[in-house]
């Protein structure tokens, strides 16, 4: 099988690390909102569509972001599950050139380096989609056109979309279970999330 993973929100602390840049508590996120809707809220920016709130941040935003806490844990377990030769990053640039550069830069300083040349940006996660993939992704949307193409996907809990409450043993349980059913059986010690 093949394992695509998301930056934004499952590798790196994108959404948190916006608000900090507007002088905002990332500690507070509330539950449900788009970052860019919590600011707008606050009166801090008034760009109505989300693909123009992103271009505003330059190479130094994405090249700087803080590693989520599962980021080392989830990049090792794909990588025994699948083998490093199957596990790619599939990110969404923004509409700023710098976003390419940017992410790049934070693959180089903060992933090891078998995956540097695994990377694919790109706009539409779905053509990457068969029934030998899974997308792990924490953006809904993003999940549902990569199933409606024919991918197997795992919704990231963030506070921001629906699987919030689940607990990592859960989350494991589903990614075993996705091999399973691409006909993988994954070994009994990979269960444990430690
Ligand atoms: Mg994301």
């Amino acid at each position: 099988m093949i394992i695509y993973l998301d930056m934004d929100g499952v590798l790196t602390q994108c959404h948190m690390c916006a608000l900090q840049f507007y002088g905002m508590n990332p500690d507070e996120y509330p539950r449900g909102m788009r970052v860019k809707d919590i600011l707008a809220g606050a009166g801090i920016t008034t760009k109505a569509r989300y693909e123009d709130f992103w271009a505003d941040f330059g190479e130094d935003f994405w090249d700087s972001l803080m590693p989520t806490d599962e980021c080392d844990r989830l990049i090792r377990k794909c990588a025994d599950l699948a083998g490093e030769g199957n596990v790619f990053i599939a990110s969404r640039p923004t509409k700023n050139p710098q976003s390419f550069s940017g992410k790049m830069f934070w693959i180089y300083e903060n992933l090891p380096e078998w995956i540097h040349n695994q990377v694919i940006l790109l706009q539409h996660k779905e053509l990457l989609a068969n029934a030998n993939t899974l997308l792990i992704d924490d953006n809904p949307t993003n999940c549902a056109r990569f199933r409606t193409a024919g991918g197997q996907t795992i919704m990231f809990k963030r506070p921001w979309n629906d699987n919030d409450n689940m607990i990592s043993t859960e989350w494991l349980g589903e990614l075993v279970a996705a091999f399973e059913k691409a006909g993988d059986s994954p070994p009994a010690a990979m269960l444990s999330w430690e």
